[in-house]
């Protein structure tokens, strides 16, 4: 197998959803790196992988990720795996990707598990655009202080968080986002206790207060985006110029079609600008 790092995601649950190139890969490379050796040990077992294992993790110094780097540079192909999911989303990864990188060693991604994408697949929130804010802080005021801040996002938010905070976090999120909201709780992606509840924030909130089996398990928070998000629309002063002195030869619709093709914003919001002018 070419040589290199290979980054291979791993069930989120179901240990059903692994892909026949990820478990190709565990067995073929020369060595695993793994957040939690003790844990990945037993997802190898079930496929009978007897690769050795490493543990790597973002605490990992310098020397550990300069020998990975090292027997990677003399011909072996390193997999690395974290304890559930896709490596560097919310888990340890990134430096030696980086560094890899960085070291003219060829880096290999494979497609596969990831509760983010899972959760917003089942969801039923708009999926066209959405921000992925993994866990929010800890603390109640710099967890209110972040919500604050991606309140007014037009995509939909996903949010990881443990079952413990759960409730807290939904409080925050009433406190700050309001208690209609739409926003989504999807526990236990892919296990035997999967739940997927889209509600208003506050309907959430009561829910696993009353029910506090819905707070155990593995959670992903999704928010809707703000039903009247307004972006600002910044249009470089070469391009407004063109739009107006466009819209004084054509239809204002083409002109903004034109200007939208070139600049990457939307037709609508070039429009809009060209018609709220006229009202002025
Ligand atoms: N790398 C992982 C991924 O690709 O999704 C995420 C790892 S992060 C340390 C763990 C968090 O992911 C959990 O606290 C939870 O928010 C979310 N998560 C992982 N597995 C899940 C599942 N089966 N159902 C719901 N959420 C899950």
């Amino acid at each position: 197998m070419e040589r290199g790092l290979y980054i291979v995601p791993t069930p989120i649950g179901n240990l059903g959803d692994i892909t026949h190139r990820a478990l190709e890969t565990l067995a073929a490379v020369t060595l695993i790196a793994a957040e939690d050796t003790r844990h990945s040990k037993k997802l190898l077992a079930h496929y009978g992988i007897e690769t050795p294992l490493w543990a790597y993790h973002d605490h990992s110094s310098d020397t550990a990720t300069q020998q990975l780097l090292a027997r990677m540079a003399s011909g072996d192909s390193v997999a690395l795996i974290s304890d559930a999911g896709t490596p560097l989303v919310s888990d340890p990864g990134f430096r030696l990707v980086r560094s890899a990188q960085d070291s003219g060693i060829r880096v290999f991604p494979l497609p596969g598990p990831c509760a983010a994408v899972t959760a917003l697949s089942g969801a039923g929130l708009p999926t066209d655009r959405f921000f992925f804010e993994g866990f929010l802080p800890a603390k109640s005021a710099a967890r209110r202080h972040r919500l604050e801040s991606l309140a007014h996002q037009s995509g939909t938010l996903v949010i990881y968080e443990a079952p413990h905070r759960i409730a807290a976090t939904l409080g925050d999120a009433v406190a700050i986002l309001g208690e209609g909201r739409e926003a989504v709780l999807a526990r236990e992606l892919s296990k035997s206790f999967e739940t997927i509840r889209r509600g208003a924030l506050g309907e959430l909130l009561a829910w696993v207060t009353e029910d506090v089996n819905q707070q155990r398990g593995e959670q992903v928070l999704l928010l809707g985006p703000v039903a009247d998000a307004v972006e600002p629309v910044v249009l470089s002063g070469k391009d407004r110029a063109l739009l107006f002195r466009l819209a004084e030869e054509l239809p204002p619709r083409k002109a903004a079609a034109i200007v939208a093709d070139l600049s990457g914003l939307r037709t609508r919001d070039l429009y809009k600008m060209l018609t709220e002018r006229d009202k002025n």
